[in-house]
């Protein structure tokens, strides 16, 4: 029956596009569902329109899951060099930015044409400006309600994704099919996310717009790139990495100055005695922010008449600034989600439930979430091609 397949893919984003096209060219037939009219809308603005499409250093230890372990299996099958060859095999120009970040030259609509295409090659139907209603399985075969038709299949891969960026189409629609078939989701936050000032902090906004390079800290977990104040609070590649391991009412640390040698301020001290602890801040940050940075340590003596004790606490102040994020901006600007359908109930071979056959979790809507610059993508392609291999 034209409604009958081997296997319906749900979510027509990065991760179901790469499982429909790969299930489909090893001839399965497969449906791919999404309720966008459009496939892959974040890859479209993804990376400012240009696509960040992998990183050259993917590793496991690069992504947050309740499981470090979970993505090693799927990573290590299918590596950035294989998404690389793919691009290639297009004739799709890019070019590594910084951070073995991987970018098209073009336009990030030349990958949502080479996955369309791969997904022609592997002759994947398609239902778009579909909404996935009731969900049953009866023991052979899982049932969907699509808006004209009822369609049928062994198989059910979610992959719809997580709820950052809800204006997108993006939903927690995953968490709630999960927990339908009895899986556990790992409490979902956002992630990759300006975080929020308040209090006495707040006045941190007037340095709105003002980047500096610094090493931004939360817990263990350290990020040496560019942090950049706004008017709500702290973004910037730094901020962002921390974001995802950052939880509310935790501090960041910030080291502002992190290519001063230590004891950098003695050593000023000595070499320009007639300056001041701003202007010598000022060899290492903006002005703005090395002014607004002296005023709250509240030293403004030339340093000759500053004690050595005054120096080195202040350079021990300005190498780990301690911030009490109120918050982040949330799921309207969160780039990815954290947490997520559990991995302890997947197979990290196969991405397919362990209690639920046939029921396979793939992408973003799994508790596996990579660092800012390529690292998504690449989970959400690895782990696509992993399921597709199920099948
Ligand atoms: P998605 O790509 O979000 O796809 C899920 C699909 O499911 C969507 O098409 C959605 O319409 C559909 N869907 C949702 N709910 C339903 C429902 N109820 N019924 C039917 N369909 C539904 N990552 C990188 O690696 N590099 C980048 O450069 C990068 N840039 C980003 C920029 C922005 C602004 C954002 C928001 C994210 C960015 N990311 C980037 C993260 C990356 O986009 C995601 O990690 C990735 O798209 C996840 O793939 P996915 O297939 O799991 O989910």
């Amino acid at each position: 029956s034209p409604d009958t397949y081997d296997a319906i893919v749900l979510g027509a984003g990065a991760a179901g596009l790469m499982c429909a096209a790969v299930a489909g060219q090893r001839g399965r037939r497969i449906l791919l569902v999404d309720h966008n009219d459009v496939v892959g809308a974040k890859i479209l603005i993804s990376g400012g329109g240009r696509c960040n499409f992998t990183n050259i250093h993917t590793a496991p230890d690069r992504y947050l899951s309740a499981n470090p372990h979970f993505a090693k299996s799927a990573l290590g099958r299918y590596t950035a060099a294989d998404f690389v060859a793919l691009v290639d095999r297009y004739g799709i120009a890019w070019h590594e930015k910084t951070l073995g970040q991987l970018f098209c030259d073009g336009s990030a609509k030349q990958i949502v044409a080479m996955l369309r295409d791969e997904c022609a090659a592997g002759s994947v139907d398609y239902a778009l400006s579909s909404p996935v209603g009731a969900v049953d399985h009866d023991g052979n075969a899982y049932h969907v309600a699509l808006p004209r038709r009822t369609v049928t299949a062994p198989k059910l891969v979610i992959a719809t994704g997580g709820p950052s960026i809800p204006k997108l189409g993006a939903t927690g629609f995953a968490y709630d099919l999960a927990r339908r078939f009895g899986l556990k989701v790992v409490e979902p936050r956002p992630a990759l996310v300006p975080l929020t000032l308040g209090g006495e902090e707040a006045l941190f906004a007037t340095l709105s717009g003002v980047a500096s390079e610094v090493v931004a800290s939360a817990g263990k977990a350290r990020f040496r790139e560019a942090a950049l104040f706004t008017h709500r609070g702290l973004s910037g590649p730094a901020i962002l990495q921390v974001s995802s391991y950052w939880r509310p009412r935790e501090t960041i640390g910030i080291d502002f100055v992190p290519n001063a040698a230590s004891g950098w301020l003695i050593e000023a001290k000595r070499q320009q005695p007639r300056t001041t602890l701003r202007r010598a801040l000022a060899a290492h940050l903006p002005d703005r922010l090395a002014e607004a940075l002296a005023e709250r340590i509240g030293v403004s003596t030339e340093l000759a008449n500053t004690p050595d004790r005054r120096l080195d606490e202040a350079a021990r102040r300005l190498a780990d600034w301690r911030f009490a994020p109120n918050g982040s901006e949330g799921f309207a600007k969160a780039e990815v989600t954290v947490g997520g359908i559990s991995t302890a109930d997947l197979s990290s071979q196969t991405l397919e439930a362990r209690r639920v056959p046939g029921l396979h979790a793939i992408g973003e809507a799994v508790d596996v979430t990579g660092w800012l610059g390529g690292y998504n993508f690449q989970w959400a392609w690895a782990s696509g091609w992993a399921a597709a291999q199920a099948l």
